[in-house]
């Protein structure tokens, strides 16, 4: 099986046609809870010494099947699947940090991740410090003696820089703390963190995955290697009071914390996937090779387009020769960037108003990732509630507009912007 390469693990990884009737493609299990042999193995479901199904806010056969086939997309051991990217981020950092903890992490960042560390988790007792992710050298420098995680974005939403996984991962090794990466954008299919050193790999399914912008669902992937027993992590080492005296190091060994997350994670914060979500992000997963490389043929095509437009001040794409991120890009995005793009709008918010307001082809919403092309004004809307500064450092500048390029024909997008830039009061233009 690890021999096969992506796109054929994509439609086949962890599915056995014997297993389930010989359907070809995955059921969806849509049962609550399973039966046990006999009270015997039902005791040995729940001391994990028998291997099976006990309650769908565990585990799922469909849900199995999808965790499986990212685990392979990705390169790590084990993954769990959940009910949607934000519950796979807020359950890793609470499956693995305790009260007085500490996480470095990349300001730039999903608006909704931003608020977690820097609102919520603080209310926990859980502070983070964000640093300027450009250079790896920064991450050490804000690591305190409390710092138990380094959390980054490979390819940030909406700033779209691409980071240095590979010298933040030296830094994180350095500290001895995981390096937990979000990858939503970027998806595995164009770039594999664990490869560079990245110990916990998170995304949203709701994006790229699915694709069609049809269902929620997030995951963790656990890559397996980092060791827990390094001092600095109790949770693992010392009996869990939570699971029956168990020493997750000594028990699952390199499948401690995925296993952590599943038996009290799972069990306790209760975010499970639906296994009918988790159908229909198999049939986008499916497809996500060639539809990602679509979604990044279009994007390069189009931003190369914006560059020349008179209402366009300044475009941003990691695959343009022009980007400041061109270089880790061709390292780190070789076969493809993703398919957001951004740019300001001359007129700053008056004209970026009127140009999401007028689009047909490109939706006004808050999602990226669907095949549909989808446009947002971000700083009146997904990065409101942040303040200025919190706003300036995750890049969302007034003036900015996001697209997430869908797979249309490229020409359709063109005319659509080409209308909707028309509709700019020609004052805004000048100034
Ligand atoms: C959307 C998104 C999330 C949150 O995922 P949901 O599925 O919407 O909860 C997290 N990180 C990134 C980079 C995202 O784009």
């Amino acid at each position: 099986m690890s021999t096969q390469k992506f796109a054929t693990k994509a439609l086949h990884a962890g599915h056995d046609v014997s297993q389930n009737g010989g359907t070809r493609a995955v059921p969806i299990y849509q049962s609550t809870a399973y039966v046990f042999d006999d009270s015997d193995d039902a005791a040995g479901r729940f001391n994990l010494s028998v291997p099976g199904f006990i309650y769908t806010r565990l585990n799922n056969p469909t849900n199995d099947v999808l965790e499986q086939r990212l685990t392979a997309l990705e390169g790590g051991l084990a993954a769990v699947v959940t009910a949607s990217g934000a519950s796979a981020i807020a359950t890793t950092l609470l499956t693995l940090l305790r009260a007085g903890d500490h996480i470095v992490a990349s300001n730039s960042l999903y608006g909704g991740t931003y608020n977690l560390l820097s609102v919520t988790l603080p209310r926990h007792g859980v502070t983070t410090t964000f640093v300027d992710p450009s250079d790896p050298a920064n991450f050490a420098k804000a690591a305190q003696e409390n710092t138990r995680a380094i959390f980054i974005e490979s390819l940030g939403n909406p700033k779209l820089d691409v980071l240095d996984i590979e010298g933040i991962a030296k830094e994180a090794k350095a500290h001895k703390v995981p390096l937990i990466v979000d990858n939503t954008v970027a998806t595995p299919s164009l770039l594999n963190p664990i490869e560079y050193g990245a110990n916990i790999v998170i995304h949203s399914l709701t994006k790229y995955i699915n694709g069609n912008g049809t269902s929620l669902g997030g995951v963790i992937i656990d890559a397996g290697t980092f060791d827990w027993t390094n001092g600095k992590f109790p949770e693992f080492t010392e009996p869990s009071p939570g699971y029956h005296g168990l020493v997750y190091s000594e028990a699952l060994e390199a499948a401690a914390f995925i296993a952590k997350v599943r038996i009290e994670g799972l069990r306790d914060y209760g975010s499970a996937l639906s296994p009918f979500n988790a159908f229909q992000i198999i049939q986008g997963l499916e497809t996500l090779e060639v539809r990602i490389k679509k979604h990044s043929e279009n994007a390069l095509e189009l931003a190369t387009w914006l560059q020349d437009q008179k209402e366009v001040t300044w475009v941003n794409y990691p695959g343009l020769e022009s980007s400041k991120y061109k270089k880790l890009a061709d390292k780190y995005l070789p076969k493809g960037q993703s398919g957001i793009v951004t740019f300001g709008v001359k007129g700053g918010y008056e004209s970026a108003k009127k140009l999401v307001d007028s689009t047909k082809v490109f939706s006004l919403l808050a999602n990226i990732g669907d095949t549909k092309s989808l446009i947002i004004h971000p700083a009146s809307t997904t990065h409101q509630q942040l303040s200025d500064e919190a706003q300036e450092s995750t890049g969302v500048t007034k003036d900015l507009i996001r697209l997430s390029v869908g797979i249309e024909n490229i020409e359709d997008l063109k005319h659509d912007l080409k209308e909707a830039f028309a509709t700019i009061d020609s004052k805004a233009l000048v100034s």
